[in-house]
């Protein structure tokens, strides 16, 4: 596995990273997260498949963050409400690529 970088998702760190042929207990998967219980430094980590094409790969890392959120945030979301917030995120970023791009500088101002 390839460590990616790291992000901040409020009180949480979360390490990223990919591998080539990522699977679950069940079979391939896109990506997957989990809470880290030991004594890392991180709270959580995000594995996501090498393979994936880019807009792939960044809606598995949306879907991911938004279950990292759900599940340190007690929401109780769910996958099917996860999997439809990305959908409308995912294509809400990529439709308004200008002005939503703005919208991350600005919120990362100080
Ligand atoms: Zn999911």
């Amino acid at each position: 596995m390839k460590f990616l970088f790291r992000l901040r998702l409020g009180a949480a760190t979360v390490r990223v990273e990919e591998e080539r042929d990522l699977k679950d207990q069940n079979n391939e998967v896109h990506g997957y997260s989990e809470e880290l219980k030991d004594v890392s430094r991180d709270d959580w980590l995000i594995r996501l498949e090498s393979q994936l094409h880019p807009r792939a790969k960044a809606l598995t890392l949306l879907h991911e963050m938004l279950h990292v959120i759900d599940d340190s945030n007690g929401l109780g979301l769910g996958e099917s409400k996860i999997r439809k917030l990305e959908q409308a995120l995912g294509q809400a970023f990529r439709d308004n690529p200008i002005h939503l791009g703005q919208m991350v500088r600005d919120l990362a101002r100080e």
